[in-house]
C-alpha cells in the first residue's frame, strides 16, 4: 500500500464514525471523542469508562440545551432569578414560601400561585424567577402579561385559530399571567381569559400577579358571575404571596437622590 492509501484507510473509520455520530444526533460525542480518547489513553482507562465519560457529557449537554430551549419558549420579558431578589428589601414577602415554591412541587400537584401587591414590589421579578426554576427542572412554561394574552386570544379568535391556541394550555406545566388589573377587559376578552383559567384547572398550574385585592376583580372582568367562577377555579388550590411594602424602584431612586444630594453637600 502507498502511504497516501494507508493514510486514507486509517482515516476512513473516523470519517464514518463522525457520520454515524451526526446521524445519531450525538454532537457532544462527535466534538469530544478524540480529546477524551487521548486523555483516556494516557490514563490507561478501559473502554467502558471511555464510553461512560462520553455519554455522560452528551447527557449533560443535552439537558442544558433542552433547558435553554424551554427558557426561550417561555418568552420571559426579562430574565430574573431568585439569586438577584433581595428579600430584606421586601420583608412582607414570605421568603420560606417562595423557597418552597422554587422546588416546583406545587407544579406536580397542579396548584396555583397568586402574587398580590402594589406596583414595584417585585411581583414580576418573583414570577419570572419561579417560572425560570420550573424551566430548569425540565418543565414547560409560558409567560404572558394578562393584557398580551387576552389580545392574542382575541386575535386568534378572529383568525379562527383559537381552538389550537387553547389546546396548547394543558401541555404546559406552568402558565404565568402577569399584571392582572391594570387594564379592564371587554366582555369577550374576560370570557376568553376565563376559558384559559378553566382549561388550566387541575392540569396546568397558574401563577397570577395582580395589584388588585379580590373584591376589585369584578372591575376588570366585568361580570360578577364570571369573576366568581374564575376565582373559584384559581383559588381552589392556591398559594398566596403578598407584597405590600414600598416600591423597590421608588426606594432605589430615593436612595440615588439621597446619594446625589450628599455628593453636592
Ligand atoms: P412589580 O411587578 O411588582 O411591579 P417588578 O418585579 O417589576 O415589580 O420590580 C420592579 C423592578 O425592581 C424590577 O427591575 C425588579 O427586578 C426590581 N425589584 C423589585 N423588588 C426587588 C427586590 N426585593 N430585590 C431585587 N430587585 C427587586
Ligand atoms: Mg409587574
Amino acid at each position: 500500500m502507498t502511504t497516501t492509501a494507508k493514510a486514507a484507510a486509517s482515516r476512513k473509520p473516523t470519517v464514518l464514525l463522525e457520520y454515524h455520530l451526526k446521524q445519531l444526533k450525538l454532537p457532544t460525542v462527535l466534538r469530544e471523542y478524540a480529546a477524551v480518547a487521548s486523555a483516556c489513553g494516557k490514563e490507561g482507562t478501559d473502554y467502558p469508562t471511555y464510553l461512560l465519560r462520553l455519554t455522560e457529557r452528551e447527557l449533560i449537554d443535552r439537558e442544558r440545551r433542552a433547558a435553554e430551549r424551554r427558557i426561550q419558549a417561555a418568552k420571559f420579558p426579562v430574565l430574573k432569578t431568585l439569586d438577584s431578589f433581595d428579600f430584606a428589601a421586601q420583608p412582607s414577602i414570605n421568603e420560606a414560601l417562595v423557597r418552597e415554591l422554587a422546588t416546583g412541587e406545587y407544579l406536580d400537584r397542579r396548584e396555583n400561585v397568586l402574587l398580590v401587591g402594589n406596583s414595584g414590589t417585585g411581583k414580576t421579578h418573583l414570577a419570572t424567577a419561579l417560572a425560570f426554576s420550573a424551566c430548569a427542572q425540565g418543565r414547560r412554561v409560558r409567560f404572558h402579561t394578562v393584557g398580551g394574552l387576552v389580545t392574542a386570544l382575541l386575535e386568534a379568535r378572529e383568525e379562527r385559530r383559537l381552538g389550537r391556541m387553547l389546546e396548547q394550555i394543558p401541555r404546559m406545566a406552568l402558565l404565568v399571567l402577569d399584571e392582572l388589573g391594570y387594564v379592564p377587559f371587554s366582555k369577550t376578552g374576560a370570557e376568553l381569559l376565563f376559558e384559559v383559567v378553566s382549561r388550566a384547572y387541575e392540569r396546568t398550574s397558574l401563577l397570577v400577579t395582580t395589584n388588585l385585592p379580590f373584591e376589585q376583580w369584578t372591575e376588570v372582568l366585568g361580570s360578577e358571575r364570571l369573576t366568581g367562577a374564575l376565582l373559584d377555579r384559581l383559588t381552589h388550590r392556591v398559594h398566596i404571596l403578598e407584597a405590600n411594602g414600598e416600591s423597590y424602584r421608588l426606594r432605589q431612586s430615593r436612595q440615588r437622590q439621597k446619594a446625589r444630594r450628599k455628593g453636592q453637600d
